[in-house]
């Protein structure tokens, strides 16, 4: 007896390990160790989407494929999404970095208007294609380590024409087609200097004239031609929003349609995660302050617990947030760079992974389900993020056999071959 014959456009044969996560959806608690590594595999593709992954010996015969990749006993892994970024603004904030090398503090330098606020100026300056042309290498390095989907936040504009030009830069960078980008509305980032002092007529001006106008330009643009949902945003600190500020805007964005998730807890913990929660966030980011009563209501919830070492590491630091204790309670774990000027200038979402093994103690298992399903699933995706059939075809091919490697070395790349949607880039 024969199998039936797989047609595919696709077939890539002779990989060493076929890793990916087991099961559908966020893998919370103690399953986010789980993972299934096919040694000896094969993997079929049709029209951008996965239609067979196997052992070669089995499925390999069967397939009648246009092309034929030998990945030379490489490790193949799904490919990897940046689900929190601030990847379009302009400049840079080299000169800050040395400045807090001396002793300044971040939150201190935003507070005497540094930080958020000279990238501000510096984005508002600029016009929608040089913010594309600043982004572009950015998007590029990223996806040569291996991100395939990456989240875009506004929040450098902070009145109603900046940040609709830095949505539509976001919507210009899709369409280049290097990586599929999910965009969110942060208008409430920081407070402009038009507002000095009045940060709660600013908080007005974003739910009465900016969400609106992103909403409106977010409903005309190729996300909305592709039913995908503009997520909103808030910085939730001493120094940026309230928790009751930040719970309007993430209202006033959820009555707009748009998908709420939080900046919380990064330097002070004021119970910006029980009010997301109960908002029903798709996700709480950078949590390094979370308080364990904290831990445990996002492990009680659906919402994944984004953590973002890079940020810890750029500060010079080990406030990360306790990726484990979140896992003891039960949370999923999703990894992302943060990628920003000021507090995280890292294009490596392996260098966040490797980071977040050795001082967050995640097992590379877990870190690599923190960068793909539970990623996915902080950003309401459930189409990718794992190399099995219905899938789409979006992986990455390391150097090496051991996929391991991913998260082992750092300070290079890792990754040999990057494919979107069937095709490699
Ligand atoms: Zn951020």
């Amino acid at each position: 007896m024969t199998a039936a014959p797989i047609a595919a456009d696709v077939l890539i044969d002779n990989i060493g390990q076929l890793v990916s996560a087991p099961g559908l959806g966020a893998l919370r608690g103690s399953a986010q160790a789980n993972i299934t590594v096919t040694a000896d595999a094969a993997l079929a593709i049709r029209a951008g989407v996965i239609v067979a992954a196997g052992p070669a010996d089995a499925l390999a015969p069967r397939v009648r494929a246009q092309t034929r990749i030998d990945a030379e006993g490489r490790a193949v892994c799904p490919g990897l999404i940046d689900c929190h970024t601030h990847l379009v603004y302009a400049g840079d904030r080299v000169g800050e970095f040395e400045q807090r090398l001396q002793g300044a503090r971040y939150i201190d330098i935003l507070a005497a208007g540094g930080g958020i606020l000279h990238t501000m100026r510096q984005t508002r300056a600029a016009s929608v294609e040089a913010l594309v042309a600043q982004a572009r290498p950015r998007l590029l390095a990223l996806r040569e380590s291996g991100v395939t989907t990456v989240e875009v936040k506004t929040g450098y504009g902070l009145d109603r024409a900046s940040e609709v030009a830095m949505f539509e830069a976001i919507a210009a960078l899709d369409a280049l087609d290097l990586c599929d980008v999910i965009p969110t509305a942060l208008p409430a980032h920081a407070t402009p200097p038009e507002f000095r002092a009045e940060r709660e007529r600013y908080v007005e001006a974003v739910i009465d004239d900016i969400l609106p106008a992103l909403a409106e330009a977010h409903a005309r643009s190729r996300f909305a031609a592709r039913g995908r949902a503009l997520g909103v945003d808030a910085f939730c600190e001493r120094e940026a929003f309230s928790v009751e500020q930040s719970r309007r805007v993430l209202a006033a964005g959820r009555r707009l349609g748009m998908i709420p998730t939080l900046h919380t807890d990064q330097f002070y913990a004021l119970g910006g995660i029980e009010m997301a929660l109960a908002l029903g966030a798709r996700s709480c980011d950078h949590l390094e302050a979370a308080a364990p009563e904290d831990r445990a209501r996002l492990g009680a919830s659906a919402s994944i617990a984004v953590v973002l070492p890079a940020c810890a590491f750029n500060f010079g630091n080990t406030a990360f947030a306790d990726a484990r204790g979140l896992l003891a309670a039960g949370a999923a774990v999703a990894i992302a760079t943060d990628h920003n000027p000021g507090s995280s200038p890292c294009l490596s979402l392996p260098l966040a992974m490797a980071i977040a093994c050795r001082y967050q103690r995640l097992t590379p298992a877990e870190a690599l389900n923190a960068a793909t399903v539970n990623a996915a699933a902080a950003l309401g995706l459930s189409d990718r993020g794992r190399l099995m059939a219905g899938q789409r075809a979006d992986l990455i091919m390391l150097h090496a056999s051991d996929w391991r490697h991913l998260v082992y070395g750092f300070g290079g790349n890792p990754v040999a071959r990057v494919m979107r949607a069937g095709r490699f880039v």
